[in-house]
């Protein structure tokens, strides 16, 4: 007998990689292999946008950096010996910023010491919060389309995932609260909320948060919210943590990251407040993921927070290069919903997929780089595969505008070719 080697061991090994890649779709319900585990869309997208030259309007992260006081405080820090382990919790500077941006921006009472918690990026906050706090046989709400760390963490945990729609309407994206009220029961543990939300660049309204909020409370549920484009709202939209709403800070884990704030992606420095108890469940499981983090990002995000202009510059020009987008989008014959805030614009391509004859979405992201020399990622990325949510999405991509405004025209010069001429 051949001997068995990792190479031959082509149904091997088994384990939760593989409810991962099936609650991502990057495994078909059948498939036991590695080897039948597909690329994620972006990966796949990206590999195309470089072989191609295409312009990448697919991945969301700038392509400028922030603020150059902010990065010569991280080299000062490593000139000044911030290279070992950090306290576990996160340290004591960035902990009090957190809670003065807090305190500043929305009236929230946070203790630094024993409800605040230093994470690597948002992604790690929201992956420690669900493990800690969801298992086997609860249920964690989640809005539809989301982003796709969620449905991975939510299988990871073995927690089962509802998702809730948000549907299009002449006003945005809107939650379906009738349908939030049938999904709830009281087998939800946590319902996570997104605002201002990727995909689809909407910021909930007081009235969505407080249904939310009593949904919560009716079913005795935690509410993780990820607020990391808290800052990155247009117009006259307005971003409230679901936390400031009456009740909700007792049972709401707020999580936030520097990443999009300040345009530092790379730095991978988030945090997540809320009650001692709850943040002490989040610390328990987050301290065997990473332990600790970015140390000598740290205190230059502590000074960073502090710094609340960089962040209102950014949403004014995201602001401006959002319009230049949607009318470029307009143009091409895409139908936009106009986002109120985030990276990225949600298009529908109805128009364009019947006139090239395509199947949907998913082939016009795949073709683009062909016909236009453009990436957008198909919005069946962000949903269940098969769910109503994504048949209603099955024509649309979203398409990132936090790109240099030239980068935004040249996309927009040649998208002109999917018009009728
Ligand atoms: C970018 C993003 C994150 C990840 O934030 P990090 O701080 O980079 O981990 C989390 N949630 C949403 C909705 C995002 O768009």
């Amino acid at each position: 007998m051949p001997p068995v080697t990792l190479a031959t061991m082509t149904a091997l090994p088994r384990g939760a990689w593989q409810d991962v890649a099936r609650a991502t779709g990057l495994l078909a319900p059948g498939a036991t292999s590695t080897a039948d585990v597909a690329a994620t869309i972006f990966a796949e997208m990206s590999a195309l946008a470089v072989s191609t030259g295409a312009v990448n309007l697919g991945q969301g992260f700038p392509d400028v950096d922030g603020p150059a006081a902010v990065k010569a405080a991280a080299v000062r820090a490593i000139e000044a010996g911030a290279n070992q382990y950090p306290p576990g919790p996160g340290i004591p500077e960035l902990r009090a910023a957190v809670a003065a941006h807090q305190q500043r921006h929305y009236g929230l009472d946070v203790d630094p010491d024993t409800e605040v918690l230093v994470t690597t990026g948002a992604t790690e906050a929201l992956a420690s919060a669900i493990l800690a706090l969801a298992g086997p046989g609860d249920e964690v709400i989640t809005l539809e389309p989301f982003y796709d760390s969620y449905a991975a963490v939510i299988a990871l945990a073995g927690a089962t995932h509802v998702p809730v729609a948000l549907a299009p309407t002449p006003g945005g994206f809107r939650l379906d609260v009738a349908a939030l009220r049938a999904a709830a029961s009281d087998r939800t543990r946590i319902l996570l909320v997104n605002s201002p939300h990727n995909p689809t660049g909407t910021v909930l309204t007081r009235d969505e948060l407080a249904a939310i909020a009593q949904v919560a409370c009716e079913r005795d549920a935690v509410v993780v919210t990820d607020e990391v484009y808290e800052h990155l709202t247009f117009d006259d939209a307005e971003h409230v943590p679901l936390a400031t709403l009456p009740g909700m800070a007792e049972r709401t884990l707020t999580i936030s990251s520097s990443g999009k704030s300040y345009s530092l992606t790379g730095w991978k420095i988030g945090w997540v407040h809320g009650p001692a108890a709850l943040v002490t469940a989040v610390r328990t499981v987050k301290q065997f993921l990473t332990y600790v983090s970015g140390a000598p990002f740290q205190p230059a995000i502590a000074q960073a927070l502090a710094d609340d202009d960089a962040p209102r510059e950014l949403a004014a020009s995201l602001a401006h290069r959002r319009d230049l987008l949607c009318d470029g989008l307009r143009a091409a014959e895409f139908d936009v919903v106009v986002p109120q805030g985030t990276y990225f614009v949600v298009a529908d391509a109805t128009r364009i997929i019947e006139r090239f004859g395509l199947a949907d979405g998913v082939e016009l992201s795949r073709r683009l780089p062909e016909l236009a020399g453009v990436v957008g990622v198909p919005m069946a990325a962000f949903c269940r595969p098969g769910s109503p949510t994504s048949e209603r999405l099955r024509n649309a991509l979203r398409f990132t505008f936090v790109k240099q405004e030239a980068t935004l025209r040249e996309a927009i010069a040649r998208l002109r070719v999917l018009a009728a001429q």
